[in-house]
C-alpha cells in the first residue's frame, strides 16, 4: 500500500493508549454514522508494543490514594473486564499490604472502593494482618504491616499479547497500523492548529492528531512548542516557577526463575498480585547485611510469561537533565537502564522477608536486561488533554498500562462528549494549584 498522505485522525504511538483510542475511537465514528476505522491512521516509529506497554510488568489495580485515579481505574478495569482472552488479562486480585505510616490513608482508599462499589476487604491491625495473609500464604513472615486491602478486581495482563490483542481489534474496526513512521515535526495553520504531520517517510495531512507516545512525549512535547518548564501553583497557594514538565524514573524490575507454581496459595490457587510495602529493616538474605532502615515497597506475582516470579522495587528519579536523557535503545536494550545486582540482592531478599519460600532463592534470579524508563509530569500524574487547538496528548506519567479505559474516553472528547473521569487530569491543573493528594507511599505512582 502506498505511504498515506492524509487522513482525519492521525495518532502517533502504537502503545496502550494509541490503540484503546484507534479502537474506540473507531467504534464511536462508526455508531454516530460519522465515519469508520478508515478515517484513522497509527504511526510508530518502531511497530506495535515497541515502547513501554511491550515491557510492562502488566499490573492492573485500583489502589491509589487519589479519588480521581481510582475513579478511572475503576473504569479500566471494566474495560479488561470486557474481554480477558483477547487482553490476555488474569483477573486474579491485588493486594496492598501496608505499614502504619499508610494505614490511615489505605483505609480512607478502602471506604471510597465502598462507594464507587469496587470490590475489596480491609483487614485492619498487625494481628490480623498476618493471621488474614497466613489464611493464603502460610509461610507469610513480612514484619511491620499493620493493613491489608485485598482488591478482589484486578490482577494483571501480559505485556506484548495484551497490546497485539489491542491492535488486532483495531485493526479490525479497519484502521491502518504502520510501523517504521517516526514523528519528526508538526506544520500549524495560522490559528495554530496542526495541519500537517511531518516523518520521516513523508508529511501526512490531517484534521486531528493524538498523541500516545509514553517515555517520548517530551521529543514530541517539544516539537509541539509547548513549553519545557511550567509554573505550578502549591498547595500553599505560592507560585513555584520554572518546574520541569517531564522527568524520567528508571524503573527497577526483574524475575526470579523459579516455577511460577512456587507462589500458588494454600489451596493450591494461583495468587493475586502482591505489593508489600514496610518500615520493618531490610537485611540481606544472603549475608545479612542491612540493605535499608527506610521505607521501602515490591511487588511480584508469578507469570509464566516471564517465566518465574516477577516484579520490581521502588524506582529512582534520573538525575541527568531530561532534555539529555537518552531514551533509545529503550526497555532492555538500553544500556543505562537496565537493573543491576543492587536490585537483584534487594528484591531477592525482600522476597524472601516477605515469604519463607523465597529464602536462599537469590542465585536463581534471572540475570537478563529488565526494567525500563518512564516519563513522568511534574506533579507524577496524567496529563490528558488538548493542545494547539486538533492535538490530544495522553500523557499518562507513567501510570498507564492498566489505563486501558483512557482511550475510549478520550475517543469520547474527540467525538465531542466530555469526560467527568478525565476533568482531573487537565494540563490547567497546575496553573490554578488543583493538585491531586499525594501519598505516604516509597513510589511515585501511588
Ligand atoms: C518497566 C516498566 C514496567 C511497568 N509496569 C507497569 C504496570 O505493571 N502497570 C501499569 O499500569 N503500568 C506500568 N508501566 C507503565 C506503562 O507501561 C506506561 O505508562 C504505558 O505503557 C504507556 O503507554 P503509551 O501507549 O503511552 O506508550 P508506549 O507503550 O511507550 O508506546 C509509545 C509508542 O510511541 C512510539 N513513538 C515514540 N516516539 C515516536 C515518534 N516520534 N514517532 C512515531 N512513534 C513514536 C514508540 O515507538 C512506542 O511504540 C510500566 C513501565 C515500565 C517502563
Amino acid at each position: 500500500m502506498a505511504f498515506p498522505t492524509a487522513t482525519r485522525y492521525l495518532i502517533v504511538g502504537a502503545g496502550i493508549h494509541g490503540l484503546s483510542t484507534a479502537w474506540h475511537l473507531a467504534e464511536e465514528l462508526r455508531r454516530a454514522g460519522r465515519g469508520s476505522g478508515q478515517d484513522i491512521l497509527v504511526v510508530d516509529k518502531s511497530g506495535i508494543a515497541a515502547g513501554a506497554s511491550g515491557i510492562a510488568c502488566g499490573v492492573i489495580r485500583n489502589n491509589y490514594f487519589q479519588p480521581a485515579m481510582r475513579k478511572l481505574m475503576a473504569h479500566s478495569v471494566s474495560v479488561w473486564e470486557s474481554d480477558p482472552q483477547a487482553f490476555s488479562y488474569h483477573p486474579v486480585g491485588y493486594m496492598q499490604i501496608s505499614p502504619e505510616v499508610m494505614h490511615e490513608q489505605v483505609a480512607t482508599i478502602a471506604a471510597q472502593q465502598k462507594e464507587i462499589g469496587y470490590e475489596s476487604i480491609f483487614v485492619e491491625g498487625e494481628k490480623d494482618s498476618k493471621s488474614y495473609m497466613r489464611s493464603l500464604f502460610e509461610d507469610w513472615q513480612a514484619q511491620g504491616i499493620t493493613s491489608v486491602l485485598h482488591e478482589k478486581k484486578g490482577g494483571y495482563a501480559n505485556n506484548q499479547a495484551s497490546i497485539r490483542g489491542l491492535a488486532r481489534k483495531a485493526e479490525s474496526a479497519g484502521v491502518r497500523i504502520l510501523g517504521g513512521v517516526r514523528v519528526t515535526g508538526f506544520v500549524k495553520d495560522n490559528r495554530g492548529a496542526v495541519k500537517t504531520v511531518t516523518t520521516d517517510q513523508g508529511d501526512i495531512a490531517c484534521e486531528c492528531v493524538i498523541v500516545g507516545t509514553g517515555p517520548w512525549i517530551k521529543q514530541i512535547w517539544d516539537m509541539l512548542g509547548l513549553p519545557a518548564a511550567i509554573t505550578i501553583k502549591g498547595r500553599d497557594g505560592k507560585l513555584h516557577e520554572n518546574v520541569p514538565m517531564w522527568t524520567f524514573w528508571s524503573l527497577q524490575e526483574g524475575t526470579l526463575g523459579v516455577d511460577p507454581k512456587l507462589q500458588r496459595t494454600n489451596d493450591g490457587s494461583m495468587p493475586p498480585v502482591l505489593h508489600v510495602d514496610t518500615d520493618a529493616t531490610l537485611y540481606s538474605d544472603i549475608d545479612r547485611s542491612l540493605i535499608t532502615d527506610r521505607l521501602w515497597g515490591i511487588y511480584y506475582k508469578p507469570d509464566f510469561h516471564f517465566g518465574g516470579v516477577q516484579g520490581g522495587a521502588m524506582p529512582f528519579k534520573v538525575k541527568a537533565d531530561p532534555a539529555q536523557v537518552k531514551i533509545d535503545p529503550y526497555g532492555p536494550a538500553s544500556p543505562d537502564f537496565v537493573v543491576g545486582e543492587d536490585f537483584a540482592r534487594m528484591w531477592c531478599s525482600a522476597l524472601a522477608f516477605c515469604q519463607k519460600r523465597f529464602e536462599g532463592k537469590h542465585p536463581q534470579f534471572k540475570r537478563e536486561p529488565s526494567g525500563g524508563i518512564g516519563s513522568f509530569t511534574a506533579d507524577n500524574f496524567p496529563v490528558f488533554d488538548r493542545f494547539c487547538d486538533n492535538v490530544y496528548v495522553i500523557a499518562d506519567s507513567n501510570h498507564g498500562y492498566k489505563m486501558i479505559g483512557v482511550g475510549a474516553l478520550v475517543a469520547g472528547e474527540i467525538c465531542g462528549r466530555q469526560s467527568e473521569l478525565l476533568q482531573p487530569f487537565r494540563f490547567s491543573r497546575f496553573a490554578e494549584g488543583k493538585l491531586h493528594p499525594t501519598s505516604n507511599s516509597p513510589f511515585p505512582w501511588s
